[in-house]
């Protein structure tokens, strides 16, 4: 489980810095303001001990509401939680458990915003109307024994 923000995207952005810019040259209310408020990242990870090979489940960071899929302790997340990860310039090409969707891994990799990015909506539910986020399986890790999450698993299509 990793990484989110909390800024609010309900402003659309005029100049479309994403386009302008590259992640490098982006102020830090630019790059926290790319997350589309998905909560995917925020899903706990299953790594495989024997291969290294990193599996999502469907249960959710007990920080993370599952309503709006947003940190319910952003600021301080990083000490309360230690496996939350922030994503930065340098980790970023090492995350490829990111979903594809994410608008980090698709500027790193070139591709435009989604239509229904909160930057270009100006609304923050469309991440969740498009059906893109965790709001409609998540379920909360405070629910769930440790010894449980391996029937989390969702396995990547083939
Ligand atoms: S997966 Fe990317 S866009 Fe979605 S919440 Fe995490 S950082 Fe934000
Ligand atoms: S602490 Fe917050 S940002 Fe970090 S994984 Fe949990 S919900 Fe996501």
């Amino acid at each position: 489980m990793f990484r989110q923000n909390n800024t609010s995207n309900t402003v659309m952005s005029e100049d479309k810095f994403w386009e302008s810019k590259t992640l490098q040259q982006m102020s830090h209310h630019e790059w926290e303001s790319l997350c589309d408020g998905c909560g995917l990242c925020c899903l706990v990870k299953i790594e495989d001990e024997d291969t290294g090979e990193i599996f999502n489940t469907t249960v959710s960071c007990r920080q993370l509401d599952t309503q709006s899929c947003r940190c319910r302790d952003y600021k301080n997340r990083l000490a309360d939680v230690p496996m939350c990860i922030q994503i930065t310039l340098d980790n970023l090409p090492q995350l490829n458990w990111l979903p594809d969707s994410c608008a980090y891994k698709l500027l790193y990799e070139g591709e435009p915003l989604p239509s229904w990015h909160p930057l270009l909506t100006g609304n923050n539910h469309t991440v969740h109307d498009a059906g893109v986020s965790a709001k409609w399986f998540a379920q909360s890790e405070e629910y769930i024994h440790p010894e449980q999450l391996v029937e989390f698993i969702v396995f990547p299509e083939k």
